[in-house]
């Protein structure tokens, strides 16, 4: 059985990158354990529990599971508390994201649900598929479109330490990467200037509310893998110093400012 999602349907690949990431980003770790089923791998499988030993794993015959049409894929979690295990309901709460990318959720299933099982069925049920195309070769003649003159496949990138598993065009052993998924992991912003027609990348810049003495001040920042950058002078005004560099030493520094030197020395002469 194969794991490989570059041989699903190419809607499905763009959808399991998001999903695997939405996933990550609320704690949950999951593996995809089976994407494309052939026709031999179907067969075995329907054996399982039947003519061969072992558990009944599937219901259906060749080719009546949506893995046989390259629209479906299995998971299981890859957290280390067992690739089944859902005593705390995790299953559920993937399968809440995968309907979010707009998959279908085998644990929805009424009479046999199959909570490791995602599909997408935009192109309509096995049934529906079948009536229309015999059998998943024709179905797949329809994958050549647009798209499918480029290689898509998964690549890791890392800044900074975070990772981000980019859907990128390989063509010619170049990869070719989305300019938003790419500005989305270097933590940039993106315009495009109609007038020039240069796509800009520019840092992100936020406002970060400080509290210095229950007095609130805003100050610019920029925000890198979950740390604030604060603009020193900024920083340093809202705290009662000045900054700023000195040439001859080639330091940055900081002195009390004016007014905070009064008030000490106020306070010292009462
Ligand atoms: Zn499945």
């Amino acid at each position: 059985m194969s794991r490989d999602i570059t041989l699903l349907h190419p809607d499905v690949q763009h959808i399991i990158p998001n999903f695997l990431e939405e996933c990550k980003k609320q704690g949950l770790i999951v593996k995809i354990t089976d994407t494309l089923r052939s026709k031999n791998e179907q067969d075995n499988l329907y054996a399982q529990g039947r003519t061969k030993p072992g558990k009944i794993v599937t219901w259906v015959k060749y080719p009546y599971s949506n893995h046989n049409w390259g629209m479906a894929f299995d998971i299981c979690r890859n957290d280390g508390k067992g690739a089944y295990n859902d005593n705390d309901g995790w299953f559920k709460k993937v399968g809440k994201i995968g309907k979010k990318f707009g998959l279908d959720w085998g644990g929805d299933w009424k009479n046999t649900p199959d909570k490791p099982h995602f599909e997408l069925t935009k192109y309509g049920n096995t049934n529906t598929l079948i009536k229309k195309y015999t059998l998943p070769e024709n179905f797949k003649k329809t994958w050549i479109n647009e798209e499918k003159k480029y290689m898509f496949v998964n690549r890791n990138y890392s800044y900074n330490g975070k990772i981000k598993c980019l859907n990128v065009i390989n063509e010619k052993g170049e990869n070719y990467v989305k300019i938003r998924d790419l500005a989305e992991l270097l933590n940039k912003n993106i315009k495009y200037d109609n007038e020039t027609k240069i796509t800009i990348l520019d840092d992100i810049i936020e406002n970060v509310k400080v509290l210095v003495n229950n007095k609130e001040h805003i100050i610019k920042s920029v925000k890198i893998n979950d740390f604030n950058f604060m603009n020193t002078r900024e920083l340093a005004n809202v705290l009662g110093y000045e900054t700023g560099y000195n040439e001859t030493l080639q330091k940055i520094y900081f002195t009390l400012k004016n007014s905070i030197i009064h008030k000490l020395n106020f306070i010292k002469g009462r």
